[in-house]
């Protein structure tokens, strides 16, 4: 089949969007990325209408029916649709294209989509809400991508339908008629708007989009304030995570510096506030203070890393991989369990259970979150957790407006497009992020031409945490001039060139909540190896709500450690690899530990009972050398250490 033609550049007035997503299937995932997409396949994803029936369905009110009405039911699709595209799963394209059908059919005459009738409240499912404009949002999203999978030219057609029906109606009943969701995620019905306008180029989605971010939180305005970090249950944290991209989004038709200065903003704050080292934070399920025994949401991660994918094809900063990397390589990977068939609601950075017991939530669901089940905590996040991994994976490559191809975050996977009308194929080799080295070796399907060469700029990203780079093309070094992060080659490349890059990375200490220390190297947060015992609890009584059961973990390894901040140097941490495994996300198959030096801290004997910040006293107890290992392996882990510092040198200063 030839390549589908469906990336998108900004039209003017937009600025920015250099970088435009590829047609959905461009590029596959390949090494360990592929048998995580699988194994999603294999479970849940793939299989959530028979896990969860009751919402997933037959008689889901998307598909027709009289059962869940709102959000849930495009949640599980707007994963499921791009998971189904990657793997080329012709069972799953139809049963993903199911829901298509039926939202394309649902259109109504002044262009409405969805559910149109609210019924009254059953137990488990949501029925009422039904005109919503919030879970509109989500089956935007995913006509966006079944549109770039397919080119169906009925997509244009109901979303300009439907955009008219939304700005004939929106004065009357703004984006919080009929929920508040709306207005806080406004950005997601607006990042559709724009990618429709650049597709059609109709003027009055331009004025549609005025008016919708009229109607949206003023994120610009927050995160320059900055009192939502700093006030104790703010906002909610999955609202944090959607509303970060709209300031970039917005920028684009604003063109106001002040837009994106004010996510910048927003990083630095949260750092020292509400931040977690997994790029996260505390919110469970409002802000708190990013005490690493506080609880991070499923849907926080999933909807961080959309923001940032957006947030990075919009800007093309470099930055926003960083960061999209840090979520995607530490959070995501341990939220889920190895098969994928149960996930935490709440995850924690300092996680030393997995038990039904009490934690410092402000949500707590009967204490059920941080166990691995389906229905525990809320439902939110089984139905919304599948887009994270195959929208990363989408992102992997880009169109670059000057007619090439940039690789802005590393995964191994493989690309086939076109270039100047030359199909061209490009294997990303890598065993990122557990290694530092990535290669990519082109080939030109149809040019048999031995001296065949094509010209085309290809970019790459220098990571953030990079302290040298060396580029190689067919085994020759060549010399690079990185420009804001980003390095051009621009060929000739010939059937057969390969570019290999080298990055150079060092373990470097982080400070976050109270000074507590993250060990880093690379895109990778580390964290205590402990030993886990897996137990599946049958939920009884008035628990059988948050499913049949969910699977506890429980560890006999000790964790109470601490770090000496002033005398622990990065040469002291000794890096150890082993082999990168098909799916080395486990404790087991970690590809890397790091020994680092320690003490122990007796009297540290509850989780959350402790000052991560004093000065050095007879609290500690014997030196000891910690096993770390990548956070995304672990289940359980210390990975927010307390430090000792010198006695009377309270000064603060940046760790490395
Ligand atoms: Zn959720």
């Amino acid at each position: 089949m030839e390549p589908l033609q469906a990336q998108v550049f900004n039209r003017a007035p937009l600025t920015g969007g250099d970088y435009a997503e590829l047609p959905l299937g461009a590029v596959r995932a390949a090494g360990w990325l592929q048998e995580q997409l699988q194994r999603q396949a294999d479970g849940l994803t793939g299989h959530l209408d028979e896990v969860y029936p009751q919402v997933m369905g037959e008689g889901n009110a998307w598909l027709g029916g009289d059962g869940d009405a709102w959000e849930r039911g495009p949640y599980w699709i707007d994963g499921l649709l791009p998971l189904a595209y990657l793997l080329k799963d012709e069972a799953l394209i139809k049963k993903a294209n199911r829901w298509v059908e039926a939202i394309l059919s649902s259109q109504s005459e002044d262009g409405y989509l969805g559910p149109a009738t609210d019924h009254p409240f059953v137990y488990g499912l949501q029925r009422g809400q039904t005109h919503d404009w919030w879970p509109k949002m989500v089956a935007l999203k995913i006509l966006k991508q079944y549109y770039l999978a397919t080119e169906d030219p009925r997509v244009p057609d109901c979303l300009l339908r439907y955009f008219r029906y939304q700005w004939q109606t929106l004065a009357e009943k703004p984006l919080d008629h009929w929920t508040d969701w709306g207005r806080w995620r406004g950005a997601d019905n607006l990042d559709v708007v724009y990618w429709l306008y650049n597709l059609t180029g109709e003027p009055f989605l331009l004025e549609l989009g005025k008016l919708i971010h009229s109607q949206t939180v003023d994120w610009t305005a927050l995160f320059q304030e900055g009192a939502v970090f700093s006030e104790q249950g703010s906002i909610h944290c999955v609202n944090l995570g959607q509303g970060f991209k709209a300031p970039a989004v917005w920028w684009q038709y604003s063109q106001d510096e002040k837009d994106l200065e004010a996510l910048q903003e927003a990083v630095r704050t949260i750092r020292h506030t509400v931040g977690f080292p997994t790029g996260l934070w505390a919110g469970d399920e409002k802000l708190h203070w990013g005490d690493p025994s506080r609880g991070s949401e499923l849907c926080t991660a999933v909807e961080m890393m959309y923001s940032l994918e957006t947030m990075l094809r919009i800007t093309g900063n470099p930055f926003w991989a960083d960061y999209l990397e840090r979520v995607a390589y530490n959070a995501l990977p341990t939220q889920v369990n190895d098969s994928y068939t149960a996930k935490q609601y709440y995850q924690q950075v300092n996680q030393v259970s997995v038990t039904k017991d009490w934690r410092p939530f402000s949500t707590p669901h009967d204490d059920t979150d941080v166990l691995y089940g389906t229905l525990n905590g809320y439902p939110c996040c089984l139905s919304n957790m599948h887009q994270g991994w195959p929208k990363f994976t989408r992102n992997l490559w880009y169109a670059t407006r000057d007619g090439g191809l940039a690789a802005l975050i590393y995964a191994p996977c493989r690309v086939e497009t076109r270039v100047g009308g030359i199909p061209v194929c490009i294997e990303e080799q890598t065993q990122y992020p557990f290694r530092e080295e990535v290669s990519f070796r082109l080939s030109f399907p149809k040019e048999r031409k031995k001296r065949f060469t094509a010209s085309f700029p290809l970019r790459f990203r220098v990571p953030e945490w990079c302290l040298g780079l060396t580029v190689l093309v067919d085994g020759q070094a060549v010399e690079i001039r990185p420009e804001k992060g980003i390095v051009c080659l621009e060929g000739p490349w010939k059937n057969g060139s390969v570019i290999t890059l080298r990055f150079e990375a060092q373990v470097r200490l982080e400070a976050w909540y109270d000074q507590a220390l993250s060990v880093v190297r690379g895109p990778l947060v580390y964290a205590l190896n402990m030993e886990e015992k897996w137990e599946w609890k049958s939920f009884e009584g008035r628990d059988r709500y948050y499913g049949e059961g969910a699977w506890e973990v429980t560890s006999d390894t000790p964790w109470n450690y601490c770090l000496m901040r002033d005398s622990l140097k990065p040469e002291d941490c000794l890096v150890e690899e082993s082999a990168v495994t098909s799916y080395p996300w486990t404790r087991a198959e970690a590809p890397l530990h790091l020994r680092v030096p320690a003490r122990e801290l007796p009297h540290w004997t509850v989780p959350e009972a402790i000052s991560y910040w004093t000065e050095e006293g007879n609290d500690t107890g014997r030196e000891v050398v910690l096993d770390l290992i990548p956070y995304g392996c672990t289940t359980l882990r210390i990975a927010a250490f307390p430090s000792r510092i010198i006695p009377w040198d309270l000064s603060y200063r940046e760790p490395y």
